[in-house]
């Protein structure tokens, strides 16, 4: 039986007079992809900021196997078993990519130190197929392995559920199957992840369920095929 990881309830969240999003629920079940999908300025990035801890919520619960994560700060988050990356990706700029990774490794929900960690590191890193640049510089990086470094930081934590902000934009062809291909090993392995994702191709193939918001609201929920023919699903998306 599949049990149910994580639980939003009546999730909103205002910045002054503007509902980013607005009384959101759903359920994420253990092992699953579960998609966030909607047009820009939809509110999936505060969601996932609110799951991960970087914003309370204004009002309503996320919980992590029954545990309040709503207000708590994210590096409490983590240590409960939330790990993410960012769409603006976020790295220690002055650090190499191995420290970066060893950094997520500290701070996660299995924390790993010294020797520990660093094989850790190495192992998620090679199979991301950084197994090379270990000792770079991080802001010596391309763009994709920029993002490379930032799922590998986040998978070092262990955690519970992966939150995975846009983790495919901005890649070429080439990139992106190899990044699918990724993200499917990742779901092989069991781990259930939310992913806010644009690309169409990514979001059928991955997604077990998906959650449409627009303009703050969920609007939709069920399998990729099923909401992709929604009508109000490609009202939204067309906008009108
Ligand atoms: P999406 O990720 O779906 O494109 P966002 O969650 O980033 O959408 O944004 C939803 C809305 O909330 C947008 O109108 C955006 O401008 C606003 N917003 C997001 N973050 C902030 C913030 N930190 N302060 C004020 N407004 C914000
Ligand atoms: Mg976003």
């Amino acid at each position: 039986m599949s049990r149910t990881i994580l639980e939003a309830r009546n999730v909103t969240k205002r910045f002054g007079g503007l509902v980013a999003v607005s009384d959101v629920s759903f359920d994420v079940t253990e092992h699953e992809v579960m998609g966030i999908i909607g047009p820009n300025g939809s509110g999936k990035s505060t969601m996932i900021n609110m799951i991960s801890g970087s914003f309370a919520p204004s009002s309503g619960s996320i919980r992590l196997r029954g545990a309040e994560l709503a207000g708590k700060p994210a590096h409490k988050v983590a240590r409960l078993g939330v790990g993410r990356t960012f769409q603006l990706v976020r790295l220690l700029p002055e650090l190499s990519v191995i420290e970066n990774v060893m950094a997520g490794a500290a701070f996660g929900h299995r924390r790993r130190w010294g020797h520990e960690a660093e094989h850790f590191a190495r192992s998620l890193l090679e199979r991301l197929g950084l197994g090379q640049a270990t000792g770079m510089p991080v802001s010596a990086l391309t763009y994709i392995d920029t993002k490379r470094v930032e799922l590998a930081r986040a998978l070092a934590g262990d955690p519970k559920v992966l939150l995975l902000d846009e983790w495919l934009a901005g890649l070429n062809p080439t990139e992106l199957s190899t990044g699918i291909a990724l993200i499917r090993s990742l779901r092989e392995e069991g781990r259930t992840i939310i992913l806010v994702e644009h690309v169409m191709d990514a979001i059928r193939s991955l997604c077990d369920r998906c959650v449409v918001m627009s303009s703050g609201a969920k609007i939709a929920e069920g399998t990729p095929a099923e909401v992709l023919s929604d009508r109000e699903v490609i009202r939204a998306y067309l906008g009108d």
